[in-house]
């Protein structure tokens, strides 16, 4: 599998995902159809799929100009099934936990992967995991060093799509649907100016972004540990929090709800 990010929009990501061996490929959320095709065709590659991980304009909005470059019926379009009124031109609803095969309609054979329901920032947020392949995409809900907003869910709902997203395996790469990770980190050094893995990654990024580089792929082992939305367990961080703050969060999910309104603030 090579995985090839398509900017979109502002700062959104669609991303091309590479079957080698057929060169056909699925494309995780179409905002803006043009770049999307151009971007398979110079890499050679025949679109069989399209995977979206939530109703969003900017991850869906892009389905219906797409299907219509394509042949009639060429083309699969993956959703949360108890989203799919609102996934447009869906053809393929999975539920949490299905399987599902990137492979044209009508064909067998093509990259595995899993359906993971992540409610929160909507109501039938899904991500993509393809576990032979060590990567996951996490749409608006696992961004590098931070996390989408609460639309259509509360702190403890995406406290817990996020901790299913953490207990992937380490070394699982992570492409998300933003490039927020900047502001993101800077955030995050304000909870916890100590965290040398996080002034590390600041650097890091810091140092891409000059050179207009994605920051993606994030991987699994990396969030853990620089990302405030898997550290409520940090106690500098927790004093952060209660600090900035000014409320006397004590358990996980209270740490976690005050951490979100600080960055809806930031
Ligand atoms: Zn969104
Ligand atoms: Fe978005």
């Amino acid at each position: 599998m090579r995985v090839v990010p398509v900017p979109q929009l502002f700062d959104n990501y669609a991303y091309l995902v590479i079957d080698e061996q057929s060169s056909e490929a699925g494309v995780v959320d179409v905002s803006d159809a043009g770049p999307v095709a151009e971007a398979a065709e110079r890499e050679g590659v025949t679109l069989v799929a399209v995977m979206s991980t939530h109703h969003h304009p900017d991850h869906v909005g892009g389905n219906m100009d797409l299907l219509a470059m394509q042949p009639d019926g060429a083309m699969r379009v993956f959703g949360y099934a108890g989203d799919a009124g609102r996934i447009p031109g869906i053809t393929d609803p999975l539920d949490d936990g299905q399987d599902f095969e990137l492979c044209r309609p009508g064909g067998s054979s093509g990259l595995r992967g899993k359906a993971i329901f992540i409610p929160a920032h909507t109501r039938g947020h899904i991500a993509y995991w393809f576990a032979d392949e060590a990567a996951v995409f996490t749409g608006d809900t696992l961004f590098a060093a931070g996390c989408g907003r609460l639309f259509e869910g509360d702190a403890a709902q995406m406290k817990a799509s996020l901790e299913k997203l953490a207990s992937l395996p380490d070394e699982t790469r992570v492409y998300f649907g933003h490039e927020y990770t900047q502001s993101n980190l800077a955030f995050a050094l304000t909870l916890e100016p100590g965290n040398k893995q996080l002034v590390k990654k600041a650097r890091d990024v810091e140092s891409l972004r000059a050179q207009n580089l994605p920051t993606v792929p994030s991987t699994i082992a990396e969030e853990k540990l620089t990302n405030p939305f898997l550290r409520s367990d940090s106690e500098e961080l927790r004093a952060s929090v209660r600090a900035l703050s000014g409320e006397s969060a004590v358990d996980d999910v209270a740490v976690f709800a005050a951490t979100r309104r600080l960055k809806d603030n930031f």
